[in-house]
């Protein structure tokens, strides 16, 4: 079966994942600018990692026959220093000409703090001046319900943003439906330890339907899976998904997400 990983930060993977994604049947994989593990130290470190995205990691995912798309940002966990995030940011439009760059994302909150809010609101505004999709990040396990009230107030309140050009990540069973409801799509991310299991995420599909909705694995230098979104359809097979409506899941609503931002192509399309 043919998939799409919406949602991978490969920089920190190894070739041997591309090989096994690839014959699991990948044929794109989409960065969202993230978080290293570590906080940069100056606005150079993101220069590098954006140039990384856009011109070195393209060319190693092709040697797997697998595109790589990004998107680009400062991510909330490195923006609690305002000034720092500031020039971040005035470095992302001359990279947004890029041919792999889908849009500005993964941004939105982490903590829910007052500057993460307010950086939050800056590359909202920057995605609505230039024009781009938006990818985001919504917090973990205690924070979530209140950071995802907060992202989409903040989005619904800009009236440049359409919300069909929003895709809100990390759902869960108590987020899901606020995000459908404003008219935005959600991300399944599938994660062994934290965010979703197979079993929950197709718990929800089966609960909300399969329109607006994708599966990442979200796989990045901590433990995560790289083949959970293959592993996932397997088990929609198991409970007697169709064909059809699985490859729907894992291929065409990220294809028809993406596309949106004009630079989204396959090989055989
Ligand atoms: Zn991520």
């Amino acid at each position: 079966m043919r998939y799409i990983e919406p949602h991978a930060h490969m920089v920190s993977r190894t070739t041997d994942d591309y090989q096994r994604m690839a014959l699991a049947g990948c044929e794109a994989v989409c960065e969202p600018a993230f978080w290293a593990g570590f906080d940069r130290s100056s606005p150079a470190g993101f220069y590098d990692y954006f140039c990384q995205l856009t011109e070195h990691e393209p060319k190693r995912a092709a040697k797997f026959g697998l595109k790589h798309f990004c998107w680009l940002c400062i991510n909330s966990k490195e923006a609690e220093d305002v000034k720092l995030a500031e020039e971040v940011i005035a470095l992302i439009p001359k990279f947004l000409n890029r041919p792999n760059v889908l849009g500005i994302g993964e941004i939105g909150l982490n903590k829910n703090s007052r500057n993460e809010l307010r950086v939050l609101e800056l590359q909202v505004e920057l995605a609505a001046k230039f024009n781009q999709l938006i990818l985001v990040h919504t917090p973990h396990l205690e924070d979530k319900l209140k950071g995802t009230r907060l992202i989409l107030d903040v989005l619904k309140n800009d009236q440049r943003i359409r919300p069909e050009r929003v895709i809100i990540d990390h759902v869960e069973e108590h987020t899901v439906e606020m995000v459908l409801d404003a008219g935005m799509w959600a991300g399944m991310t599938l994660y062994p330890e934290t965010k979703c299991t197979p079993a929950r995420a197709i718990d929800m599909l089966e609960t909300y339907g399969n329109e607006r909705l994708w599966l990442n694995s979200a796989c990045d230098w901590g433990v995560s899976d790289p083949l959970a979104v293959p592993k996932t359809a397997l088990e929609m097979k198991k409970r007697g998904h169709r064909t059809t409506a699985i490859e729907k899941v894992v291929f065409s609503n990220p294809k028809r997400f993406l596309k949106q931002s004009g630079k989204f192509e396959l090989p055989e399309n």
